[in-house]
């Protein structure tokens, strides 16, 4: 798989662990993480912020506007959908022996795509 791309994946993971921090049941995450809630965040913004920097600034630009537009910015598609907007591909598009191979966007949402088969 491209490495940008793997990097976006990794970046929205993040992106989604430090929202549930900052939503759930305080209490039920300080027992599962071992540290406060507060300090986890801290650790994952760090993270974020080192992983963000081997991402080429054009994609981390675009993920940046993407996620605060829809709020995921990455979307696995299954079954020749993009899961963001449920959009068929073309099948050229689907077809492709280049797929995960670059770092592709749906062309109905512009959200990044990626293909767990
Ligand atoms: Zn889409």
């Amino acid at each position: 798989m491209n490495n940008d791309l793997k990097r976006l994946i990794s970046l929205h993971d993040l992106d989604v662990m430090i929202s549930d921090l900052q939503n759930k049941d305080i209490r039920k995450q300080e027992k599962k993480l071992g540290l406060s809630p507060a300090a986890a965040v801290v650790e994952l913004k760090k993270m974020r912020g080192e992983l963000a920097l081997l991402i080429t600034r054009r994609n981390r630009n675009m993920y940046d506007q993407l996620a605060s537009h829809y709020g995921n910015a990455v979307v696995p598609v299954i079954h020749e959908r993009c899961s963001g907007c449920f959009t068929q591909l073309p099948t050229a598009f689907v077809a492709s022996p280049d797929r995960n191979k670059q770092v592709e966007t749906c062309p109905a949402c512009g959200r990044f795509i990626y293909w767990c088969d």
